[in-house]
């Protein structure tokens, strides 16, 4: 097993940039495709965004172009989208800040001419779309690719979705034949297998099917419970040191602010990350727990797809996951390396038809625990969330009410004043979603005595910019 990037013989100045970044450990797929890279293999890699796919084939072209500079375009990326794109870019820099290799992205809906200028330069690595390079191809002779020594295809499916197989199939007549090819795909739909068999010499395998099942040491229960008792629940096992910390996933925001602000009204540590947190709020949030200053850490689902959190004991979807494969992602953040870790999953009744599908994919039924001694029939002590139809009914028939009482005065009043005025056509009220939105820091709690966890890291970052975006490339 690779336990560092040190062990994968990396540049030591990259090696280090991992370790700026907060990169405890390779992932899988760095494991798993860094080596056959570096030895100059081609690649065909199912691996989908979050995987750490893109320091996967970029610290083999960093490693590969810092040791002989040259000044001609040696590394092409293509991506399907301007977001994917500039994260790519970003990542590129971010990755390689301790060498000189430089790198553009070429994509549409901005100006051809600075990125025309980083051709004619000849940068070491073009991030490019399709589209928009194979203008750059075909509108001038300043393109030189002759000297590339590696193409990279990210997300190949989705650009097959977009159409773009064509334009990628004219680029391809633009490089050289001889090449390190390194192909990346979340699926292989046959015409992406063919254009593979195609490009890919020899290429080493690298399937993540494992990373579908979960970790083996990890113990999954169910928790049967009514949604208003999920707080008191959860409070309960952190009281009866069931759990001394854990990793807590909601569905929304909102219900992240008043989760965490109940368990910090129990006396029970807690903080929260989410998209309305900001970058500070959140990776004070993630340091705090990371060294045992707070029990519980809220999160929603996008905002901890940064961390990568290891030796924790605990994940507990306080909702269930509407997408078995983010049931399996969440709780694959336990249990790591053969540790033992629980995955705890609370079940309302409405959400018994997810767990069925999420059963399906595991194969297997998860048993269902019931808490000794907790009061199930309880009544609860605050609501977490007020549901939008009924905080709608409330706002409606309190406006009915004022309504009802000024047209009674107006009645009162002498004719022709202007109070009497009905107010508005009676139809939703505006600015009712996220009403009530709490943004209160919480917090406080009594600290965990003892040391920190240690193995945790991220930024507590949001998604990844544009991976996900969709957006169709203009050119
Ligand atoms: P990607 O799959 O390339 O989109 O990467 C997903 C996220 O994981 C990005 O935010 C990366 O910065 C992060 N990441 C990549 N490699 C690692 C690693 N070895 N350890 C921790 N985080 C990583």
């Amino acid at each position: 097993m690779t336990d560092t990037f040190a062990d994968l013989q990396l540049h030591p100045s990259l090696v280090t940039a991992t370790k700026e970044l907060g990169y405890v450990r390779p992932t899988t797929i760095q494991a798993d495709a860094i080596p056959p890279a570096l030895a100059g293999r081609d690649l065909l890699a199912c691996a989908a965004t979050g995987s750490g796919k893109t320091a996967a084939f970029m610290l083999p072209i960093l490693h590969r172009l810092m040791e002989r500079p040259r000044g001609k375009t040696r590394a092409l990326i293509i991506a399907p989208t301007r977001e994917l794109a500039a994260q790519i870019l970003e990542d590129m820099k971010d990755l390689g800040k301790h060498t000189a290799v430089t790198g553009a992205a070429i994509f549409g809906g901005v100006g051809m001419g600075p990125q025309e200028t980083a051709l004619r330069r000849g940068v070491d690595i073009i991030v490019a779309c399709p589209g928009r390079l194979l203008d750059h191809l075909q509108s001038g002779n300043y393109s030189d690719f002759s000297a590339l020594e590696v193409l990279v295809l990210d997300e190949a499916d989705r650009m097959l979705d977009m159409g773009f197989l064509p334009d990628i199939r004219r680029v391809l007549r633009h490089i050289p034949k001889v090449r390190q090819t390194l192909f990346f795909s979340a699926t292989m739909p046959g015409p992406i297998a063919t254009l593979a068999r195609e490009l890919l010499n020899n290429p080493a395998m690298i399937a993540l099917e494992r990373q579908s099942r979960p970790a083996t040491g990890i113990t999954q229960a169910l928790y049967p419970v009514p949604q208003e008792l999920k707080s008191a629940l959860l409070a309960t096992l952190l009281e009866r040191d069931h759990m001394q910390d854990a990793l807590v996933f909601t569905r929304t925001k909102h219900r992240a602010n008043r989760l965490a602000e109940y368990l910090a009204k129990r006396g029970i540590s807690a903080d929260r990350i989410h998209g309305n947190r900001s970058q500070q709020q959140r990776t004070a949030a993630l340091a705090n727990f990371k060294d045992g200053k707070t029990r519980v850490l809220v999160a929603t689902d996008i905002a901890a797809r940064g961390i990568d959190v290891e030796e924790l004991g605990h994940v507990v979807n306080f909702d269930v996951p509407l997408v078995p494969a983010d049931y399996i992602h969440r709780i694959g953040r336990t249990g790591r390396a053969e540790a033992v870790g629980d995955a705890f999953t609370f079940v309302a009744k409405d959400e018994e038809g997810d767990i069925g599908a999420i059963e399906k994919v595991l194969g297997k039924r998860i048993p269902r625990i019931t808490l000794p001694d907790f009061d199930y029939h309880a009544k609860p002590e605050a609501r977490l969330e007020i549901p939008i139809a009924e905080r709608i009914a409330a706002i409606r028939a309190k406006k009915s009410e004022d309504r009802a009482r000024s047209q009674a005065k107006g009645a009162r009043k002498p004719s022709g004043s202007s109070s009497a005025r009905p107010q508005g056509g009676g139809g939703a009220p505006r600015g009712v979603v996220g009403a009530g939105q709490g943004g209160q820091r919480s917090g406080g709690g009594g600290g965990r005595p003892g040391g920190g966890r240690s193995g945790y890291r991220g930024g507590g970052g949001g998604g990844q910019g544009g991976a996900s975006g969709g957006r169709p490339q203009g050119r």
